[in-house]
């Protein structure tokens, strides 16, 4: 018996998903965890990451590139090869130098700071760049864009004066915070991820101790206001130092990390990164790393199973599928689609074959509006429309169905403001 209490089918993984969206594909001559973004998965990465752009550019982050590999020293030098190393693609040779596929964007950012002189004045500096790192995962492990062996990562790294950690890691957290919230992932909790007594971590436990501390004071400051819990867990920490994870629970249970901010006392040592103080004194700078987005793949995966492949208007590969009942309102149909293309809105213009057949092809796909021409429709300049998600349907006019549709998606709402008043229509 069907009851309020029935979970009602499991949820379907991003994989199963997959087969209805054709969003990825993998391809044996190209090799496991290196997945393909087809057209429909590219429209999503690339609106995800006008988002993390958008959020980093309001955060004061500069923009910067570079390379997805270096000379095995860099990592030598930041500690990577000696944590990390069993996770990292083997070295290449060439011209008897030792280059490797980056496990982290990390020392590269260390690299620009590193490239000028910096006063007191100048901090902090934020560079941040869409990233791309690689895991060395064993085939196995290997799953859809959960588990992928090219991480391609929402990364800032903020340097700035010891007085400004708080400011920074708080910025960090709040944009965190809210990137969760218009994506629509509720956040669980927030975790501070500690250190424990093994040798794993790189930095003194004084050093720790600090950053640890600084973390803290941050997190619980922003999370004062909110009903979000801060929960410590011990062992959870990067190698070179302590973090905030948002965590996240997916429709299994399981819980994920999408957003971090990492203090680290560490890099900079390494690295010899100094500013010059107000004395004229050479001074440690400190690096905070941050992620808001997280790792294009494995949020795509999320938000997939999230959404169960229904996602909002903004990040829907398909946000409008018109569909004219007959032939007699093609010439409507098209005028309304290329109404709402000009406001660029992502549309598809749905003509051949049956209506039934058609509606069902857009369910499939997950269209997030579903937009039929009859007669009655094309005569009186209207449209009727179906956002399936909202569990809405009702006639609007097709003048007013691109600006609607366009606000929502400029303010990356999840709800479309739908005239209340309009009468459903079948
Ligand atoms: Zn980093």
């Amino acid at each position: 018996m069907h009851t309020d209490q029935d979970p009602g089918p499991p949820p379907l993984d991003h994989r199963e998903l997959n087969t209805d969206l054709s969003l990825f594909a993998t391809d044996a001559s190209v090799g496991s965890g290196l997945p393909l973004w087809l057209p429909a998965g590219a429209v999503i990465r690339s609106e995800l990451e006008a988002f993390a752009r958008d959020i980093a550019h309001r955060d004061g982050c500069l923009p910067v590139y570079s390379p997805v590999l270096a000379k095995r020293a860099l990592f030598e030098r930041s500690g990577h090869w000696e944590k990390f190393a069993q996770d990292m693609f083997p070295s290449m040779a060439l011209g008897g130098e030792e280059y490797v596929l980056r496990p982290a964007n990390c020392p590269h950012h260390a690299a620009i700071y590193a490239a000028k002189r910096h006063s007191y004045r100048d901090l902090p500096i934020r560079l941040h760049e869409m990233g791309a790192m690689f895991r060395a995962e064993r085939s196995g492990v290997l799953s859809g864009l959960s588990r992928v062996r090219q991480i391609n990562l929402d990364d800032t790294h903020v340097f700035c004066r010891p007085d400004q950690i708080a400011t920074e890691v708080a910025r960090a957290l709040r944009s965190a915070l809210e990137a969760h919230a218009t994506l629509g992932l509720p956040v669980d909790h927030v975790r501070l991820s500690r250190r424990d007594a093994s040798s794993g971590y790189l930095g003194s436990a004084g050093q720790w101790a600090q950053a640890e501390e600084a973390l803290r004071v941050a997190a619980i400051e922003i999370l004062a206001g909110s009903a979000l819990p801060l929960v410590e867990a011990e062992g959870e920490a990067a190698f070179y130092g302590p973090k905030l994870d948002l965590q996240v629970r997916d429709g299994r249970g399981h819980q994920e990390s999408i957003a971090t901010v990492q203090l680290d006392f560490n890099q900079p040592e390494r690295f010899d990164l100094c500013f010059t103080s107000a004395e004229g004194g050479r001074e440690r700078v400190v690096m905070i790393h941050r992620g808001t987005v997280g790792a294009m793949d494995r949020v795509v995966a999320t938000l997939l199973e999230r959404y169960q492949g229904r996602l909002p208007l903004w990040l829907a590969p398909v946000q409008a599928c018109v569909l004219p009942v007959g032939p007699e309102q093609g010439a409507a149909a098209r005028s309304l689609a290329e109404d709402l293309a000009s406001a660029r809105l992502r549309v598809r213009l749905d003509e051949a074959g049956s209506l039934g057949a058609r509606v069902r092809a857009c369910r499939a796909r997950r269209d997030f509006l579903i937009a039929i021409v009859g007669a009655r429709e094309a005569e009186r300049g209207e449209v009727q429309v179906t956002d399936v998600a909202a569990g809405y349907s009702g006639t609007v006019a097709q003048r007013s169905l691109a600006p609607l549709l366009a606000e929502a998606h400029a303010r990356r709402k999840r709800r479309v403001a739908w005239p209340a008043a309009s009468p459903a229509t079948s």
